[in-house]
């Protein structure tokens, strides 16, 4: 008895922790590496599911219900949160509301083109590609977003979720070097899907092709024929693909160019060695990085 009493009070007493919703497994790692135990953090895509083709479930209104905080990656990536946070009807984290956090508030897009984009497209690059939290150092400005919305959510541990932010920076800075050495001399490279400007950019990487023409579109036989030809002028070294996508397109393009097939990873938990933000990145950079 007297124990469930005390367990009853200490819920009153506000100790309880945050809980916050993210699209993304990588976006839910930044937010726990700002929040920690402050927090309760979730994620609504499952690890290594195509983004694009994913469909909210029931459970998944329920969660966004119940949340404080919804966090998601924006330039049009997780467009189908936004029917789900109008059938919510929780105002916290409806657009413009206290806890509704898009990571990608202050980052520098690549790729932001003028026209609109047809609706067969898959998730669309129109708006600028929207994969950029794969450069380490737009993962500074997304905590920072981070930080922002959490003091603002709960002011008296505003100072602990700024130190467990600069903790993780620091981690993050340790990393960069080591990154950057590992893949000085990387080969050029083909990628099945546009999911790598901003970690080629970090890290002085050569995309000569993409398998996609467009976004979720499956290639041509011509479009795969000149990209042979383009991969063996460029001496491509490996052919990008996640685990999600076609094996079979990376497959021909290898065996015409003589080039291996690398499989990465963007997104945490995608492959069992991406744990966290740190560890998905450091796997990608191993997975490409020449042997020496
Ligand atoms: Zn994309």
């Amino acid at each position: 008895m007297t124990i469930a009493l005390f367990l009853g009070l200490e819920g009153v007493v506000g100790a309880e922790p945050l809980r916050l919703v993210s699209t993304t497994t990588e976006l839910e790692s930044l937010a726990i590496s700002v929040g920690g135990e402050l927090i309760v953090a979730t994620h609504l895509i499952p690890a290594g599911q195509d983004a694009e083709n994913f469909q909210p479930r029931p459970q998944d209104l329920a969660r966004v219900r119940e949340a404080q905080a919804v966090l998601r990656v924006g330039v049009d990536y997780d467009l189908w949160l936004d029917p789900l946070l109008q059938q919510a009807g929780n105002a916290r984290v409806r657009r413009g509301g206290a806890g509704y956090i898009d990571a990608s508030t202050d980052i520098a897009l690549l790729d932001v083109r003028a026209g609109g984009v047809g609706p067969d497209d898959g998730h669309a690059h129109g708006r600028g590609n929207p994969h950029y939290w794969l450069d380490p150092a737009n993962a500074a400005m997304i905590t920072a977003t981070i930080l922002e919305a959490l003091a603002r959510l709960d002011p008296p541990n505003a100072k602990r979720y700024e130190a467990n932010r600069l903790a993780f920076l620091e981690r993050l800075d340790a990393k960069m070097g080591e990154w950057k050495r590992a893949l000085e001399n990387a080969p050029a490279l083909i990628a099945y899907h546009d999911t790598w400007p901003y970690f080629a950019r970090r890290f002085r990487l050569r995309f000569v092709g993409i398998v996609e023409l467009r976004p979720g579109v499956p290639p041509s036989a011509s479009h795969l024929a000149k990209l042979a030809r383009e991969g063996i002028e460029a001496r491509v070294g490996a052919i990008v693909r996640e685990p999600h996508e076609p094996a079979r397109d990376a497959q021909f393009l290898a065996s015409r160019t003589g080039a291996r097939v690398a499989v990465l990873a963007s997104s945490v938990g995608a492959i069992p060695e991406a744990r966290d933000y740190i560890s998905l990145i450091d796997y990608d950079v191993r997975a490409l990085a020449p042997s020496r």
